[in-house]
This record gives C-alpha cells, sequence and structure tokens, in this order.
C-alpha cells in the first residue's frame, strides 16, 4: 500500500513539474518572441513606445557616433540578420544598403519609415554644394534628392506611429490591441508637443536658424523659420571660407544672436560664426546619435523636442 501511494505521489510530482516546465518554456517563448532591430534612435524610440517590453529592440547606431559615417560591427550585423523585423530610416546611414540584400535573402521584414511621409526634396544650394565639392562616389549614392531627417517633425513620428503599431501587430497579433493602445497615447503626447512647438513659436522676431548641418528643413516646414546648416546633408562636409562668410551676413542681416550646434558633430565651425557675429551658441538635437548621458537627460523623442523647443524660442526671440 505505501509503496502504491509513493508511486502516485511520484507520478504527481512528475506530472506536476512537467506541467510547470512545459508552460514556462510556452511563455519564455511567447515575451521574447519579436525581435527588433532600428538603425537610429528615432526609429529606436518608436518602438520602444509602442512595444515597451514585449519585444527584443536593437539600436544598431549608438554611442553618439554620427550615422552619415557610423559603420556596424560584425556582431551587430549578426544581430541585425538574426531579427525578425528591421525598422529604419532610410538614406541617413550607409551600411543600411549593404545589409539590406542579406535581410531580404532571410525573409526578414523590412519596414522603410521613410517611405510613409511626404518627402522633401534636398534644396537646390546644397546639391550645387555637392557638386562643387566632389562628394565621393558613396556619398552620391547616399544622398538622393530627399532630406532624410523625417522625423524632426512630430507630425511625421504621428504618421509612424500607426505604421509601428501595424507592423508589429502582423507579427504579434497576441499584443495587437497593446500596440494600439500605446501608439494612441503616443500620438497623444506628440499632439501636445505640436501644438506646444506650434504656439510658442508662432510670435518670434527673427524666422532663421544657422545649424551644424542641414537636418532641420522637416522642423522649419512645419513651425515656419528658415534653415542655413554650416555643412550640407552630410556633417563630415567642411564649409568653404567663402560660406562661412556668407552665413556671418546672414547672421547679422537677419539679427540672428545664437547659432545652433549639433553634439555628434564638431562645433568648430559654429564657435567661428558666433565669434565672428558675437553670438552665443545653442544645442539643437537631431537625435541621430544621442548619447547615453543625453538619453538618461531626457528620456525620449519628445523629451528632445522640448530642449530643442527651448534652444529654438531663445535662437529664434519668440515671445518677446
Ligand atoms: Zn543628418
Amino acid at each position: 500500500m505505501l509503496k502504491k501511494i509513493l508511486l502516485l505521489i511520484v507520478v504527481i510530482v512528475v506530472i506536476v513539474f512537467g506541467i510547470i516546465i512545459f508552460n514556462s518554456q510556452d511563455k519564455d517563448q511567447n515575451q521574447a518572441d519579436l525581435k527588433v532591430v532600428t538603425n537610429i534612435y528615432p526609429a529606436y524610440d518608436l518602438v520602444s513606445q509602442i512595444a515597451k517590453e514585449e519585444v527584443q529592440i536593437t539600436l544598431v547606431n549608438n554611442q553618439g557616433v554620427d550615422p552619415h559615417d557610423f559603420e556596424p560591427t560584425g556582431k551587430q550585423i549578426a544581430e541585425i540578420e538574426d531579427a525578425d523585423i528591421f525598422i529604419y530610416f532610410d538614406e541617413i546611414s550607409g551600411w543600411v544598403d549593404d545589409v539590406l540584400p542579406k535581410l531580404k535573402q532571410k525573409d526578414i521584414r523590412l519596414v522603410n519609415l521613410t517611405d510613409s511621409v511626404d518627402l522633401l526634396e534636398i534644396g537646390e544650394e546644397n546639391e550645387t554644394e555637392h557638386k562643387e565639392e566632389g562628394v565621393d562616389e558613396k556619398g552620391e549614392k547616399h544622398h538622393k534628392s530627399f532630406d532624410p531627417h523625417v522625423w524632426m517633425d512630430p507630425q511625421n513620428m504621428q504618421a509612424l506611429a500607426k505604421v509601428v503599431a501595424i507592423e508589429l501587430s502582423l507579427l504579434d497579433s497576441t499584443n495587437s490591441r497593446l500596440y494600439e493602445t500605446n501608439s494612441q497615447i503616443y500620438i497623444q503626447n506628440l499632439d501636445l508637443l505640436d501644438t506646444s512647438l506650434a504656439k510658442n513659436l508662432e510670435q518670434c522676431l527673427v524666422n532663421k536658424i544657422v545649424t551644424s548641418h542641414d537636418a532641420f528643413d522637416y522642423l522649419g516646414n512645419r513651425y515656419n523659420f528658415e534653415i542655413f546648416p554650416i555643412s550640407g546633408i552630410d556633417p563630415s562636409e567642411e564649409p568653404s571660407p567663402q560660406k562661412i562668410i556668407e552665413l556671418s551676413k546672414i547672421v547679422e542681416d537677419a539679427r540672428i544672436n545664437v547659432i545652433l550646434f549639433e553634439t555628434q558633430v564638431s562645433d568648430d565651425f559654429a564657435k567661428t560664426i558666433a565669434n565672428e557675429t558675437n553670438s552665443s551658441v545653442e544645442v539643437l538635437y537631431s537625435m541621430e546619435s544621442p548619447t547615453t548621458s543625453q538619453l538618461e537627460e531626457f528620456g525620449d523623442y519628445v523629451g528632445f523636442m522640448k530642449e530643442n523647443e527651448k534652444s529654438l524660442t531663445v535662437a529664434l526671440q519668440c515671445n518677446k
């Protein structure tokens, strides 16, 4: 009898443990399922706002390296090739074009966010500069006729939040309601940001800004100010002495007294123009490659844009 009871206990224990192990495996698979890889921070922010903890998100272009020059490591390439879905902004980092053929072969879902918004063409001025300064073959290939910095317009980010929620739901229908709800919340936050920017940048004494590189046309286009970049679309293009003189004249004529610079590129030329025109300098974030400490300080896309709002309010001399 005792043997039978012991045997019964053993059988019960085995069954119970079996169920626990089976369930936990099942749960693990569900939880860690979707591997999402993004190329630059604004794409990472979109996915993390909408998916929260539900997916594994990788940001390839990290640690404050300018994406126009960034090259992923072998380990990162392996991570990209192991993804379920690659969500990216086109034409900002050359390496994306290099990995796409392999990702297509591997049947990884590709989401080019740039395809879902209206694009601005690169100004005539920049195109001429490219030709005059002899951009290398790679540069020509990676900078077509449109401006890639689409995320700088919060209304574009609203449209892209919908795209990301749909794309994640297609691969992970179990969480589709969560993705939908989170995207709605994010769209509302972006709406508040948009309203605040429109209000605070409406009445300003100046309507021109000088920036490090040509990353802010979508922002200026939305809130009605003009951008005079020191470098072109590619921040590593150095301005000619003639360009510095021209920009200094624009600064004086437009009564600009703040030059805006970015932290991921050299601020030398911004400081030269500031010195020559008796202006001060402020940071404007393009969010192409925030540093860890900036991420800790500002938190997310909206946080960075609130900082930009402060700098722009000063640079454009608004609400005075
Ligand atoms: Zn850029």
